[in-house]
């Protein structure tokens, strides 16, 4: 609740909807482990309360991208292993030991400094299969594997991993060069667990599944595969509240730039949401709200702290109404589509200053 006791947005976190994604991933993982990977503050949705929540699901692994946010987590998982996505620096190694983090490490002289700096503790093994972004490339791969464990042996390696490029579409090529090239790598080193898929890798199928599986999206609700039936329930709903209705007559324009013309009569209503808030500048004249489950479009510039919507045809657009612009009926990949970006960027790119507010319910 806000100090005026009007609340003008929430950013709503179904807890038991996160879960049941988790559950949902299990399920499809072929038996293999489920990590819950938590970065840039659980996607949005806040790291703590969704670490919270897959602990109670079993979850034992976490991974983050950056050192700070493996020493945030630290407190609320104990006793989990959490991997950090940057791997380790010489300036990072004494906080990877000091916090228990596992780093993933990126390449050969991030290997050696791991043996040198925290001699004998875990880490995991990061090979490039195909996006050319972090990980060991062939070369250095082949490397490693012809120095028969000797730079291995000064850490202990717990995890092998790659990541997928084009998870999102089981048709892509690269998918299977991807595969392969994995499993050529694991043929190299010695025998350790590994992983290969993220969210959309584990739709991929129980050849992709290897020993562990990283969801983020999946957890949080979004699609992982284009174009087809999202397996995974909405777990974020983001809603602001109508501050004002009005009436305006054909002729007049709407917003910022008047990049709205009003051709008949109709009824707006202004909602307390705008680009801060991560409601898109984009989206307008493109997106849309939801007034209980009846869709009503963005008219005008989105604003830095205000919206406006057509209601003419809602009769429950009153004002200090709920107005969903992410959640059950306006849904996050419909979102990531008018804005021409990815699920990923639309929940990341939430503000803060919208309240979070958590609760154990599961998607409808
Ligand atoms: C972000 C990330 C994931 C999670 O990806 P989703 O598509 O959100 O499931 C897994 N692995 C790595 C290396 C990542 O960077």
């Amino acid at each position: 609740m806000s100090q005026s006791g009007f609340e003008v947005a929430r950013l709503t976190v179904r807890l038991g909807a996160v879960a049941e994604n988790y559950r949902t991933c299990r399920r499809l993982a072929a038996g293999a482990a489920v990590a819950g990977v938590v970065k840039a503050d659980g996607y949005g949705l806040g790291a703590a309360e969704i670490a919270h929540a897959l602990l109670t699901q079993g979850c034992d692994t976490f991974f983050v991208a950056r050192l700070e946010e493996g020493i945030a987590l630290r407190p609320i998982t104990p006793k989990a292993r959490i991997f950090v996505l940057d791997g380790v620096r010489e300036q990072s190694a004494a906080a990877l030991v000091e916090y228990n983090l596992t780093p993933v490490l990126n390449a050969l002289d991030e290997i050696a400094l791991w043996a040198q700096t925290a001699r004998g503790r875990d880490a995991a093994i990061h090979i490039d299969t195909g996006m050319s972004r972090l990980g060991l490339s062939p070369t250095e791969l082949a490397v490693l594997a012809a120095e028969t464990g000797q730079r291995l042996a000064g850490i202990n390696p717990v995890l092998v991993m790659s990541h997928l490029a084009c998870a999102d579409d089981p048709s892509d090529a690269t998918n299977f060069t991807q595969l392969d090239r994995f499993r050529a790598a694991l043929a190299q080193l010695s025998p350790m667990p590994a992983s290969l898929a993220s969210s959309g890798g584990i739709l991929l199928g129980p050849d992709y599944a290897f020993d562990l599986v990283r969801p983020g999206i999946a957890l949080y609700g979004g699609n992982p595969r284009k174009g087809s039936k999202n397996p995974f329930g909405v777990a974020a709903r983001l809603t602001g509240r109508i501050l004002q209705l009005r009436r305006v007559d054909k002729g007049e324009s709407v917003g910022y730039g008047a990049t709205f013309r009003v051709e008949r009569p109709m009824t707006l209503a202004t909602v307390a949401l705008g680009y801060a808030d991560g409601l898109m500048r984009v989206l307008g004249n493109r997106g849309a709200g939801a007034i209980g489950g009846h869709k009503v479009p963005i008219v005008g510039r989105v604003s830095m702290d205000l919206v406006t919507l057509d209601v003419s045809d809602v009769p429950a657009a009153t004002s200090g109404a709920e107005v969903e612009f992410l959640g059950d009926t306006v849904l996050l990949e419909h979102v990531a589509e008018a804005a021409g970006t990815a699920n990923y960027e639309i929940l990341t790119a939430l503000g803060a200053r919208i309240p979070r507010v958590y609760t154990s319910e599961s998607a409808p």
